[in-house]
């Protein structure tokens, strides 16, 4: 131990511990912080509260790159966070600078670190500086204790750490479930995709479990500061512990909630059972399923990834990664036989796989078996790597392959054809290892493209291909849904703050299958309402899919207006079924009901879209001199349409000809397919620009894609050093 630090642990108030945890790594001051009454009213928490901790911290004066030591690694929880008997509100949010994107990434992840931390006495930590040895930083919420050790002789690896940790800081057996550990791997040490895989353990079994803030590099970014691991410490966490401003009213609209995800989830998804990957078939059948680099968006083989293949694997029963979520989406398998790695031979348990890793690392890779999906899962995890971007890096891999960009000569002897399990395990190891084609891979595609291109000697045609394919927007790499045939989903991909994830905004169904939003006006109504709305859940504390994966069987009739329930009635602003207006008050109520507030559902919306701008303008402040948003905002062809000739064609009667005729107004008959094609790429490329600017007028941002100087007013968040680097941008 290296240092201690005391400190009283606050009693919790409507929701808020009402201090903050700083600690710098190279001079290890520790700052115990009031959080004022304006921190809470403009920002909120979660996310909020790491931002202006970031915003804090953070030199305004450089420009300050992911592995400077000035980067600032955050986490919070939120005011509801930690709340056991409202579903999924057990979120825990990191934001740090990306190594992926080089501008800030936001993450929300399960497993019991953020409520801990908030009920051990901080509603949000910062951890900034750069160590010179390997370092463990342990919160101790019982005694009040912050300790930070010494770590060199701890492994990397998650799967034996977290064990490892929750054996050493439990007082005995039972106290076991009142630890949770942070780590990432040594993927993580050597690629930009690291992620952090954040415990609890699991009594029932016995073991410890992770869920992973999956995307952006955090975990490269915990490594780079040479952090093992962050332990934290909270027992006799219940329904009481948030306390909030009123009991009755928060338990009230909990057990509503509650009741019904438990009557309608085994109509409507069986989340409690098959967890996201019943989105499998469901994508399949609006082909919007991403098979072999997103090229196609359907498969007859996809049912041997899907629901029935994960019943046999998954256990029984609802899973919570947070007490008290009766969505209990969180699956996983045991006693599951590695085929490759360290691991050989040996039985282990993996958490997972969920829709997109089944998607990402299955169909996107044309790789049909679910015990590869389960193992590439297993040690993705275990090394610290975001299965999404390993999963879209390597599609676009196999891609190259298949063009003979990449070869055995350029990969050190790994074949990379489709679907090849054993190829893609040894570049997956090889991240761990720090060695070989691997540690290229692990840079990620906005990496590699460039890479490629001047190692290959590659031609302009080629060069311009891989502009093309390779599917990553602002340097992050697209998670798994198939956007071609929505450009309201196009700009829910490229128009976010962080890069391509779907927890934005996810519109295909709305404007692709519903045709909901024929308008250019319509689609940036939805790219502000729906990212604002759903940037609540990382301010709160909370999960998303408890708002719109389960909804009120009558759901249309009282968006319509047609229906009362509970004394409410859906108010103009949320009257759509799409929003689902019902769960929208509930989530008002359940606010109001810990904090002791009294907003409703334009006020809710407002704290949100205060902190979409913020961090849109704290982005300034690290995006290369010379680039635009506008440019930033864009995404590759393949997202938009057709790249190849096969692709054209396998879509071409059921989408391209009426488009021609319909929409650009040629007639097709006697074109060539590669005539066709341009066609096509110049109307979609046209309209992805005009949505850009339908979207930003929507926003309230300049053309290049700023908030305006009135619009941080109108959020009331005109800090004169945010007016003068939006004037410096506009
Ligand atoms: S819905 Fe699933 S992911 Fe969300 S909190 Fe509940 S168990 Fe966790």
């Amino acid at each position: 131990m290296i240092k201690e630090i005391n400190y009283e642990v606050p009693v919790i108030e409507k929701g808020y511990a009402n201090k903050t945890l700083y600690i710098n790594l190279e001079t290890l001051e520790a700052k115990i912080e009031d959080v004022t009454e304006e921190m809470k009213e403009k920002f909120i928490g979660g996310r909020g509260f790491d931002l202006w901790l970031t915003w804090k911290y953070i030199p305004k004066d450089k420009k300050v790159k992911w592995d400077d030591p000035e980067n600032v690694l955050c986490i919070a929880s939120g005011p509801l966070g930690g709340t056991t008997n409202y579903p999924g509100s057990g979120k825990s949010i990191v934001t740090a600078i990306s190594p992926l994107t080089n501008i800030l990434i936001d993450s929300n992840v399960g497993g019991y670190f953020g409520p801990f931390l908030k009920f051990a006495g901080f509603d949000a930590m910062a951890i900034q500086g750069k160590s010179d040895k390997e370092l463990l930083i342990f919160i101790d919420g019982d005694n009040g204790k912050i300790l930070i050790e010494e770590a060199e002789d701890l492994p990397s690896e998650t799967f034996q750490l977290g064990r490892l940790l929750t054996e050493k800081y439990a007082k005995d057996e039972n106290d076991k479930r009142n630890i949770s550990v942070v780590s990432a791997g040594p993927g993580a040490e050597n690629a930009y995709m690291g992620c952090l895989n954040f415990s609890w353990f699991d009594g029932k079994r016995g073991y410890v479990r992770y869920k992973q803030a999956g995307r952006g590099g955090t975990g490269t970014v915990l490594r780079n500061k040479k952090i093992k691991a962050l332990v934290v410490r909270k027992s006799n966490v219940n329904v009481k512990s948030n306390n909030p401003a009123n009991p009755e009213a928060e338990k009230e609209v909990a057990k509503r909630h509650s009741k019904e995800i438990t009557e309608l989830d085994p109509k409507q998804n069986d989340m409690r059972n098959i967890g996201t990957i019943h989105l499998i078939p469901i994508m399949n059948d609006f082909d919007l399923l991403p098979t072999k680099n997103f090229r196609f968006g359907s498969d007859p083989q996809s049912e041997k990834i899907g629901k029935e293949a994960y019943y046999k694997r998954f256990e029984k029963g609802p899973d919570p990664c947070w007490k008290g979520c009766t969505v209990g989406c969180t699956h996983g398998v045991s006693s599951f036989e590695c085929k490759t790695g360290p691991y050989k031979g040996q039985k282990v348990t993996v958490d997972g796989p969920e829709y997109e890793t089944a998607a990402g690392v299955g169909s996107n890779w044309y790789m049909w078996d679910p015990d590869n999906v389960i193992e590439v899962n297993f040690y993705c995890d275990n090394y610290g790597l975001d299965t999404i971007s390993v999963g879209t890096g390597m599609a676009f891999c196999m891609e190259c392959y298949e063009y003979g960009i990449l070869n055995k000569e350029r990969t050190g002897g790994i074949d990379l054809t489709w679907g090849n399990f054993e190829g893609a395990m040894e570049v997956i190891h090889q991240i761990a290892k720090g060695e070989g084609f691997g540690k290229i891979f692990g840079k990620g595609i906005r990496y590699m493209k460039e890479y490629f291109k001047k190692e290959f000697n590659l031609s302009e045609e080629e060069a311009k291909l891989l502009d093309d394919i390779g599917m990553e927007s602002k340097g992050l790499e697209f998670s798994e849904y198939m956007t071609k045939e929505s450009l309201a989903q196009q700009g829910g991909y490229g128009l976010t703050l962080k890069g391509p994830q779907h927890d934005e905004a996810w519109l295909i169904f709305l404007d692709m299958v519903h045709n909901f939003m024929p308008t250019f006006e319509k689609k940036a109504e939805a790219l502000w309402w729906f990212p604002m709305w759903r940037t609540s859940f990382g301010l709160l504390g909370l999960c998303k899919l408890p708002w719109n994966d389960i909804v009120p069987e009558d759901n249309k009739e009282f968006a319509e207006g047609k229906i009362e329930k509970y004394g409410m009635r859906a108010p103009e602003d949320i009257a759509d079924p799409a929003k689902v207006p019902e769960h929208v008050l509930n989530y008002v109520q359940y606010f109001n009901s810990v904090t002791g507030k009294n907003i409703d559902s334009r006020e809710y919306i407002k704290m949100s879209e205060r902190m979409y701008n913020f961090q849109r303008v704290m982005n300034l402040l690290f995006v290369p001199e010379g680039v635009t948003y506008k440019e930033l905002d864009s995404i590759p062809f393949r997202a938009m349409g057709p790249v190849t000739k096969e692709e054209y064609l396998s879509r071409e009667d059921k989408y391209y000809l009426k488009e021609l005729k319909e929409k650009v107004g040629v007639d097709p008959t006697n074109m060539t397919i590669e005539e066709k094609m341009a066609a096509i790429r110049k109307y979609r490329e046209e309209r992805y620009e005009q949505l850009k600017k339908a979207v930003y007028e929507r926003r309230g941002w300049t053309e290049n894609g700023v908030p305006t100087v009135e619009k941080l007013k109108e959020l009331e968040i005109d800090f004169p050093e945010l007016i003068k680097l939006v004037k410096k941008h506009q």
